[in-house]
């Protein structure tokens, strides 16, 4: 498979195998990853995963031990081949966003210029209002911006240089929640108007799966899922995965073809990856409370958190038929799970609940 994606025409970027120790302690252990032309990629994985490793091996900062890094069909490390990281046409954008501190907004995003005196003036205009920016700003310092500012003149100094691909290394992490997500709207803007691919890497799940065109999770120095958010979200690869993008209800379950038997029902799998004792997993958004839903079970715990309430339900025991044998892999039920309701009313301690399952679960195998 990864040979068809390696052959296609509209590859941009193509990692294959890529190896990394620092002083004997492997921080990559084989990534691959193809990123087409155009589209964008968001890497998550908790700290120290080797998310910043990687953009710095594909910008040419560093050199892999083992491996290639191949873009647009050409080699540039790895094999024999090495292209520096001036001749890449990569852009990187680093977490702290690092501007000149003495020198002007317009001189910082100028800096990537080739051009001088009234052009490099016009264009650093171009380059602000391209990011939201009123070009006025040029003639301030950096710190005379926000910090979503700061971000933006840091893009627009990164865009300045006109790269193909552009690496954001957790650009938005030092802002706030709502100044996040509109600086985060006015860089996707951006670079989709300019076509440029792009490479975010953040270790915020929602960020990552309404960014990207293609989530990549970053584990202990693998990617251990690749695919498209909803992927990635509703069938992640292992719990873990499973855990790390957002919550997850799990219980143990009995797998018998395609359905899983748990204290919540039998529930659909698709693709089972095994049969008998596996662990189940469901999102809490597919356990409705329904008046007429056939698992019961009684709130312990609430959490108000404006729109939502987190409702933590321990379900009833499940009534054993003493006419017929014991069957060990009989749900029992009394499991507390936790899900979330819009109506802080109906989720108050005590209160008795009827539940209802939708849509498939995702089935783990024991190790
Ligand atoms: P992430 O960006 O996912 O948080 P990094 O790629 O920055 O992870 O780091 C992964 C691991 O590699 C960390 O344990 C880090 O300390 C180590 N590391 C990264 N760069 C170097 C370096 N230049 N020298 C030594 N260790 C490094
Ligand atoms: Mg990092």
């Amino acid at each position: 498979m990864s040979a068809a994606i390696a052959a296609s025409t509209d590859t941009h970027l193509q990692v294959s195998g890529a190896t990394k120790s620092f002083e004997g302690t492997a921080v990559l252990k084989g990534v691959d990853i193809s990123v087409s032309k155009g589209s964008t990629t968001a890497i998550v994985g908790p700290s120290g995963s080797g998310k910043t490793t990687l953009l710095r091996l594909i910008a040419g900062f560093e050199a892999p031990d083992g491996g290639t890094i191949a873009l647009n069909g050409t080699p540039v490390a790895g094999g024999g081949a090495w292209v520096p990281a001036h001749k890449r046409q990569v852009g990187y954008v680093a977490q702290d966003g690092a501007l000149f501190p003495h020198l002007s907004v317009g001189a910082n995003v100028a800096f990537g210029l080739a051009k001088r005196g009234k052009a490099a003036r016009d264009r650093v205009a171009e380059l602000l209002e391209m990011v939201s920016m009123d070009p006025a700003y040029a003639s301030r310092h950096p710190h005379e911006l926000s910090g979503g500012q700061q971000q933006r003149v840091a893009l627009a100094r990164a865009l300045a240089r006109e790269p193909e691909l552009m690496l954001l290394d957790e650009p938005f992490s030092a802002l706030d929640a709502g100044l996040r997500a509109a600086t985060r709207r006015t860089v996707a803007a951006t670079l989709a108007r300019a076509r440029v691919t792009t490479i975010l890497v953040t270790h915020d799940q929602a960020e990552a799966l309404s960014f990207a065109d293609q989530v990549a999770v970053m584990r202990d120095g693998r990617l251990a899922q690749i695919g498209n958010p909803f992927v990635v979200y509703t069938r992640p690869a292992d719990r873990e995965t499973a855990e790390f993008l957002g919550d997850a209800v799990i219980l143990e379950a009995w797998l018998e073809g395609s359905l899983a038997l748990c204290s919540l029902g039998g529930i659909a799998v698709r693709r089972p990856p095994a049969q008998g004792l596996v662990q189940l997993m469901l999102r809490p958004e597919q356990i409705r409370i329904a008046p007429d839903g056939p698992i019961r079970g009684t709130v312990v715990e609430t959490d108000y958190f404006g729109p939502e309430t987190t409702v933590r339900i321990k379900l009833h025991p499940l009534a054993v038929d003493p006419t017929r044998p014991v069957d060990p892999h009989q749900p029992k039920g009394g499991e507390v799970i936790t899900i979330r309701h819009w109506n802080a009313g109906l989720a108050r301690m005590g209160t008795e609940l009827s539940l209802r399952v939708v849509g498939e679960g995702v089935a783990f195998p024991y190790a």
